[in-house]
């Protein structure tokens, strides 16, 4: 690692110089310290309130970051500015009257950040000198990713799962039990191999574990692509999609959601024979939570320096979006000595990672048809490097946000990858206007048809609602073989776009029952050879392709509903229509209300697809599917498996050698068990794995049946409950 930066591509860690920020012209050189503190105050709370309430941030965390910290340089500077109502007092945060509050038994912090690493090696000093580091026995600092969701308290008693709640204002959270019961990943019960270290064995104790929610990136790019094709507001970034999935009031949106966790801290490790946060992740995995794997424990700052370079170097091949490294005294003696702050503790510090923003110059804003019709502006900008990867195109979603975004053709522009992924204009740089730069407006028509374009009650897309729009046709036919859908390799945009206008394709069914290898291989590809010729696409990638086309006939149901484009049906939808109805023929006959009773589907998305199969064109291109023989049936078992252990109760204890012990409980579940984490007399059964104590006994003194690990092999294979 240089002196002045990581990798090449991400930018000084020294003081970022690229983090100019993205609307100069709003500094405030003439306001008195105090007005200047008081606006920026204001402007904390107004973005904040966006960010933490409304999920929608209304500028870039590098701006806020910004404003933040000019406020802090005023109030170092001026002491008597600082008052209890000040942003830099505060646990950012907001509790919705949607939820029942929760106040925390301990308060949730926030962190402080360390911009750069000048910022970093002066905290590591500073907390060196205060544990009284020396060179034969240094303080040691547990480095661990800052991953970029949304803090919880998870609360356990008795081993037991019984709250969640969200950090909120640090004093008062949201009760999320509900919605957090749906995540995957997080234990109902303590693993018993994690309750030796707790006292009493576990039994009877509170212990509340503090980690964070978020949603993968693959994730959020599914979700998104779903809100554009539903014609929703999209999510700005990945923390925003899994604060606004867990924050929801109905449970069943959070479970359709994807949420996943990495669980870093507890409220009080006073019940815990643990002593260092090392030990304590150590302890967090032994009773089955989801921690990260990518920590490490630093005795000096040049290998706390090394951690950050790695991180920030391998942050784009990570599935989670992180936005930094905390930087953690390890031992707790150590963090108990050294406290908090107002808003944050003295014993760690978030290394912030500079943001990736790069400025270019926007050339034009297309209008694009996509399959169900919408109308979407497309920036199109000189390509320009980010984040690995060279980017010249960003969505500009609809309408209202090209105006919130304010953005003209001829505009220098800032833009990052939203989440690392997606390719977003942050803004205009207003200074660098050109004069004459226009205001964009929505066609009054459709650039692919010229039919008039509506824009319905509520919505925020305009639609072309034409059924021979031509590039609806082709938008359909693209997606139809991409990698949700059908995944059918090597039929690019264009190659569409030419079989579409040579008459070859028009409905999706043709790829099966009209296109052949010859025809096909004699389609231009667009480009032409230094001869000047057209590039055809040859008789090799037409046999590779018409191979996928046939191969893309078993994928299933739910990516035959997903590749359809039902409007208001993206992926997720469609997997869940899929496995509730299990084939075509079910859900072609099923009534509005029988489609809209599917967990997390409603009437609007029933009307779509009844109104899809109204539409007797449509009917005959599933006809045609089926009969060229692609699979219209969902060979999976539907989410509600029978409940064939309803009422019964399980205690899984010992070492088991097949299964994991989470996921086997997790599977009981499914079928409608209990698993709980102590036996009691109404216990049904307790399965016994190697080495099984104390609950092995309980189980024989209460008389509870014992069953070993086949028999339970044998139940979650048959479905069946034993005999007791
Ligand atoms: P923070 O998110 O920067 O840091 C503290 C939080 O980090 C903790 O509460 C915890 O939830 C989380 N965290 C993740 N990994 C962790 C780990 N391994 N160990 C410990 N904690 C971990 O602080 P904050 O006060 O929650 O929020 C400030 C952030 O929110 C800033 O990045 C700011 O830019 C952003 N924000 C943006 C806007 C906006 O409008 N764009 C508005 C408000 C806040």
């Amino acid at each position: 690692m240089d002196e002045n930066g990581m990798t090449g591509t991400q930018g000084s860690l020294f003081g970022d110089a690229s983090a100019t920020p993205a609307f100069p012209g709003k500094a405030a050189e003439a306001a008195s310290p105090r007005a200047r503190a008081a606006e920026l105050n204001r402007l904390l709370n107004t973005y904040a309130y966006s960010y933490y309430a409304l999920d929608k941030p209304q500028v870039t965390d590098a701006e806020f970051d910004r404003l933040l910290q000019e406020l802090q340089a005023i109030e170092a500077a001026h002491p008597e500015l600082v008052g209890p109502e000040s942003y830099t007092q505060r646990v950012g945060g907001y509790v919705s009257e949607q939820f029942e509050p929760v106040r925390h038994a301990q308060r949730m912090y926030s962190i402080d950040d360390a911009m750069n690493l000048a910022e970093l090696d002066e905290w590591l000093a500073r907390t060196d000198e205060a544990l009284g580091s020396t060179p034969e026995h240094p303080v040691a600092y547990t480095c661990e990713l800052k991953i970029d969701g949304l803090g919880v308290a998870l609360t356990y008693k008795d081993a037991q799962f019984v709250r969640a709640a969200t950090r909120g204002d640090g004093t008062t959270g949201e009760n999320v039990t509900a919605n957090v019961l749906t995540i995957r990943d997080i234990p109902h019960a303590l693993a018993e191999a994690g309750l030796a270290k707790v006292a009493d064995g576990g039994l009877g104790q509170s212990v509340e574990v503090r980690g964070e929610v978020y949603m993968p990136k693959h994730s959020f790019v599914r979700l998104n692509e779903d809100a554009d094709a539903a014609g929703r507001e999209p999510f700005a970034n990945p923390r925003n999609a899994a604060a606004g999935s867990l924050r929801q009031k109905d449970p069943k949106v959070t479970a359709h959601r994807d949420l996943e966790t990495f669980i870093y801290a507890v409220a009080d490790e006073a019940p815990l024979d643990v002593h260092s946060q090392w030990q304590f992740l150590e302890w967090l995995r032994s009773c089955g939570f989801s921690v990260n794997p990518n920590a490490r424990r630093c005795t000096s700052a040049a290998e706390v320096h090394d951690f950050c370079a790695e991180a920030l170097a391998h942050r784009e091949d990570l599935d989670y979006d992180i936005d930094g490294v905390v930087v953690k005294v390890d031992s707790f003696a150590g963090q108990a000595a050294l406290g908090f702050t107002a808003r944050a503790p003295r014993w760690a510090i978030a290394f912030k990672f500079p943001p990736e923003e790069k400025r270019t110059v926007l050339r034009e804003i297309r209008v694009q048809v996509g399959r169900t019709g919408v109308l979407t502006p497309v920036a199109e900008f000189d390509p320009v490097l980010v984040a690995g990867s060279t980017i010249a195109r960003a969505t500009l979603h609809n309408i209202d946000e090209v105006r919130r975004k304010n953005v003209r053709v001829g505009d220098t522009i800032v833009v990052h990858k939203a989440g690392d992924v997606i390719p977003e204009v942050v803004g205009p740089v207003l200074d660098l206007r050109p004069e004459g730069a226009v205001e964009f407006r929505m066609p009054s028509t459709c650039p692919s048809c010229g039919s008039p374009v509506i824009r319905e009650e509520g919505e925020v897309a305009y639609r072309c609602v034409s059924i021979d729009c031509p590039a609806q046709a082709t938008e359909r036919l693209i997606h139809w073989g991409s990698r949700n859908a059908m995944d059918i390799d090597g039929l690019g945009d264009e190659i569409v776009s030419r079989m579409v206008e040579q008459g070859l394709l028009s409905d999706v069914a043709d790829y099966y029952d009209q296109l052949t290898e010859g025809a096909l291989a004699d389609v231009s590809t667009g480009r032409q050879s230094v001869d000047g010729d057209d590039i055809v696409v040859g008789k090799v990638i037409a046999k590779k392709v018409m191979a996928q086309v046939e191969e893309s006939k078993s994928r299933g149901l739910s990516r035959v509903l997903f590749g359809l484009g039902i409007r208001h049906v993206g992926a997720n939808v469609a997997s869940a229509l899929a496995k509730h109805f299990g084939s075509m023929q079910a859900l072609v006959t099923a009534t509005d209300e029988e489609i809209a009773a599917v967990d997390g589907i409603g009437p609007k998305i029933a009307a779509s697809v009844r109104e899809f199969f109204q539409v007797q064109k449509n009917v005959a291109v599933v006809e045609r599917l089926r009969e060229a023989g692609v699979v219209l049936e969902e060979e999976a078992r539907g989410p509600e498996a029978p409940q064939t252990l309803a009422g019964l109760t399980f205690v899984l204890t010992g070492t088991l050698e097949k299964y994991n012990r989470t996921d086997a409980g997790n599977r009981l579940k499914v079928l409608g068990a209990k698993v709980s984490g102590s036996v009691s007399k109404k216990t049904s059964f307790v399965v016994a794995g190697a080495a099984a104590g104390s609950k092995l006994t309980k189980a024989e003194q209460l008389g509870v049946p014992v069953l070993d690990e086949d028999a339970l092999d044998r139940i979650l294979t048959t479905g069946e409950a034993p005999q007791a």
